[in-house]
């Protein structure tokens, strides 16, 4: 436990959070299927009355989200920089353009191997937006953290034979914070 809580946190300064529009995609996420990172976004299970499991949500796991906002929105310019030299090259509709937004033609391409991915920009068009139930916001990584206890906390999911289930008590802890906060 200890090496988890001292993990550091790589990527961006924004910390995606799914909010109580989430409808689990009925069990496949499709924001998750986007996520870069492994284990990042999970499906949550809810307790049924009578026994058995229900997908409910999907929670991020604040120390695996690196803020690139692939799970937001499909309409990204992702911002790569070279390992050697430092220049900048942004990628949009896989297409790359320099420091001045002018298309690098192909020749003067680096190798992909060269280029690290540090972000992404987002116009946030809401036709674009990954999320079919607009369940997903970027937040400003310490904002995000504080808004994410309104809708999940990893420490209070259970695992149960490999699947993250929530018991009905934590679900309406959830649910009465939840209410506070559109009071
Ligand atoms: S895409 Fe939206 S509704 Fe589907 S699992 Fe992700 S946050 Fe939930
Ligand atoms: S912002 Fe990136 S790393 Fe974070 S949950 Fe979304 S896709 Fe995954």
């Amino acid at each position: 436990m200890a090496a988890e809580e001292t993990k550091k946190r790589k990527g961006t300064a924004l910390l995606a959070v799914m909010d109580e529009n989430c409808s689990s995609c009925a069990g496949s996420p499709i924001c998750e299927a986007h996520c870069p990172v492994d284990d990042c976004i999970n499906l949550v299970y809810e307790e049924l009355p009578q026994g058995g499991l229900k997908p409910y949500r999907v929670f991020v796991d604040n120390d695996k989200c690196i803020g690139c906002q692939m799970c937001y929105s499909e309409d990204l310019t992702k911002i790569h920089q070279h390992k050697e030299t430092g220049e900048i090259y942004y990628e949009y509709a896989n297409r790359f353009y320099d420091r001045d937004k002018k298309p690098v033609p192909p020749d003067a391409m680096p190798k992909k191997i060269q280029l690290q991915l540090i972000g992404t920009e987002s116009e946030d068009r809401l036709d674009k937006k990954i999320c079919p139930w607009d369940a997903i916001k970027m937040y400003e990584f310490e904002d995000g953290l504080e808004v994410s206890e309104f809708f999940y906390n990893k420490s209070k999911i259970k695992q149960v034979n490999g699947l993250f289930v929530i018991d009905a008590k934590e679900k309406e802890r959830l649910e009465e914070k939840q209410a506070e906060l559109y009071e």
